[in-house]
């Protein structure tokens, strides 16, 4: 007996989906503008590192916009369908709206989200979402003051960073994720206040472990609050109930509030590694593309771009560079990999969270 519908892949005309070593796809593109950054948490840009004195990428080093929009349509050729503009600060680039329109309108692009910590938010959450821009993050890790003050190293004003929330509501950007690191001794006592106060608000927080990116922030585990006590610190004051992944590969574990008001997430990157759906890869503001946050060297991009390498010759490298992926830092962690790594990772406010 004959049959019209083939079961061999070759005779697709869909070419196979991009995988890497591991098979996982590429799916994600997370863009840093720039380095720079309006805060010093002390978990990422320490200010004793980020002094005054602290040579940043000048401009000519950074991509241009028609650079990265390069990069986007060619990685969305790829497989890329979700793009998050991260930094340092991203909010920094006065122009970002400009990008946000270019990348917005590129096939292929379905989902466009932006990394901030809120403290320019405010005047220009309205533009963002007329720009184009589908969803925000905003990060804010503690709503007490004092806490608020250290974790942003002295540089966040609260009530401006709620204000900032705030517009990206009435700008439509709903619903809005509220990303906090837990540190244990510094915001892991302040918990229960932020989730209190984001309660009924429709806003997602996220709780999310601290990790040992970069080399600077004097990473310890004994800092790392794990998830799990958070989760039943949580469950004890406001019953939870899981909730099911938006989509394969989500990060976060969802878990409903059992009263209705709302939805969080836990973030497990060090206790519960999920190295095995990442689909990621990450864009330096001076174009080198990392394939792990972790990742100790990446693949220098400008300089091809600044020689206006051809959309087709792009596309092999970026597609030499994702099959031979096989990162899964999170999944190895032991003291041998970091005695490895140590002082070789890129720094966070390189490469976006
Ligand atoms: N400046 C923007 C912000 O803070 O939202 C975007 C860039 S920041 C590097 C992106 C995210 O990385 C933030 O949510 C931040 O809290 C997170 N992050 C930075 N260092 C971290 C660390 N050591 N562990 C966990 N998350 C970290
Ligand atoms: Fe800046 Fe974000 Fe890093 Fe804080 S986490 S120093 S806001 S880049
Ligand atoms: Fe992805 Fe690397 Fe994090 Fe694993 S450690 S989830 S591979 S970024």
């Amino acid at each position: 007996m004959t049959s019209n519908t083939s079961t061999d892949p070759a005779d697709s005309k869909t070419p196979a989906p991009l995988q890497d070593a591991l098979a996982r796809p590429l799916h994600d593109l997370r863009v840093s503008l720039l380095d720079q950054c309006n805060f010093r948490c002390p978990y990422c840009m320490p200010e004793a590192e980020f002094h005054a004195d602290y040579e940043f990428l000048r401009r000519e080093q950074r991509l241009h916009y028609d650079e990265i929009l390069k990069v986007v349509r060619v990685a969305t050729q790829l497989g890329v369908c979700k793009i998050r503009l991260t930094g340092g600060e991203p909010l920094l680039d006065k122009n970002i709206t400009t990008l946000i329109a270019g990348i917005s309108e590129l096939p292929g692009v379905e989902d466009l989200a932006l990394t901030t910590n809120g403290m320019l938010l405010g005047p220009m959450a309205h533009g963002l979402a007329e720009a184009g821009l589908h969803r925000i993050t905003i990060s804010l890790d503690s709503t007490d003051r004092d806490v608020f003050e250290h974790m942003s190293g002295g540089r966040g004003d609260l009530d401006t960073v709620l204000a900032g929330i705030d517009a990206a509501e009435r700008a439509g950007l709903s619903p809005i994720k509220i990303n906090a690191v837990v540190q244990r001794g510094v915001n892991d006592h302040s918990v229960m206040d932020l989730l209190d106060h984001f309660r009924g608000s429709g806003h997602i927080v996220r709780l999310i472990e601290f990790m040992d990116v970069g080399n600077r922030n004097g990473w310890r585990m004994d800092q790392v609050v794990p998830s799990r006590q958070l989760l039943e610190r949580v469950k004890k004051r406001w019953p939870l109930r899981r909730a099911d992944r938006n989509y394969p590969g989500e990060v976060a574990r969802r878990y409903e509030y059992v009263d209705g008001q709302g939805e969080i997430g836990f973030i497990s990157s060090v206790t519960e590694p999920f190295c095995g759906g990442c689909s990621r890869a990450r864009l330096s503001a001076d174009g080198v593309l990392y394939t792990c946050l972790f990742g100790t060297q990446g693949t220098d991009l400008r300089e091809s771009l600044r020689h206006d390498v051809h959309d087709d010759e792009l596309k092999d490298i970026l597609s030499r560079i994702w099959l031979q992926r096989a990162d899964r830092y999170s999944e190895l962690r032991s003291p041998q990999l970091a005695e490895a790594h140590v002082q070789r990772k890129v720094e966070m406010y390189r490469i976006g969270g």
